[in-house]
């Protein structure tokens, strides 16, 4: 079974890949909902980063208070490494479980694993082949501000929080460019079916 993991800069399309893969029935693993998993009330994970951040980060209903996790990890980088630390490893071994039991299972000739931190995961080194999803920077500014009603400088700062376009093209097997439609980019995806 190949494990091709998708990625890409904030706003370059990944989404708009995935649902059009999970459309055309492909099995697509979201990374971003397990973060979100692993955090649940009670959960394992929510009690170390209460320990390593403080209770103050719990909310009253038991759920994680985002607002002030971030608050603590971005004004500060050693604590912002410690929440990678302990949020990516448990990521990847879900993930690496999960992809277990898919192929276990011998339904799927590919499967997909949506993860906008591939790289900085470290993720990439265990799939058969890497997807990045690349449009421009401008092309991607107005579109996240068309999506997301999000200043320019907003996501300009995020951008340039990202790895670099270039870093993450020099490191892709396939480049889908989504600077053109839609229709362009699903004839992209259509041309690598082929081949898989
Ligand atoms: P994020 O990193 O913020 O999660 P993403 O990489 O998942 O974003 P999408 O949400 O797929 O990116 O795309 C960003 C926005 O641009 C969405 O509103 C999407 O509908 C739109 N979009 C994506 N591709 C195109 C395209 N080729 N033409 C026009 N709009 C597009």
């Amino acid at each position: 079974m190949k494990v091709i993991g998708l990625t890409g800069g904030i706003g370059s399309g990944k989404s708009t890949v995935t649902d059009y893969l999970i459309a055309r029935g492909f099995h697509v693993l979201d990374a971003d909902q397990i973060a979100r998993e692993i955090v649940l009330p009670g959960s394992e994970m929510l009690i170390q980063l209460a320990s390593a951040f403080g209770r103050g980060i719990i909310l009253e209903d038991g759920s994680l208070d985002r607002k002030k996790l971030g608050e603590i990890v971005f004004s500060d980088r050693e604590k912002k490494k410690t929440l990678d630390g302990l949020m990516h490893t448990r990521i990847l071994e879900l993930i690496h479980e999960r992809i277990l039991q898919i192929r276990e299972e011998r339904k799927h000739k590919v499967i997909f694993i949506d993860a906008p931190l591939l790289f900085e995961t470290g993720l990439h080194k265990s799939v058969s082949e890497i997807w990045l999803t690349d449009a421009d920077d401008e092309t991607r500014i107005q579109r996240i501000m068309a999506r997301d009603g999000m200043s320019r400088e907003e996501i300009e700062k995020r951008i340039s929080a990202q790895m670099t376009r270039e870093e993450k093209q020099s490191l892709a097997d396939v480049i889908l460019d989504n600077t053109g439609d839609q229709e362009s980019l699903y004839q992209q995806i259509e041309q690598l079916m082929k081949k898989i």
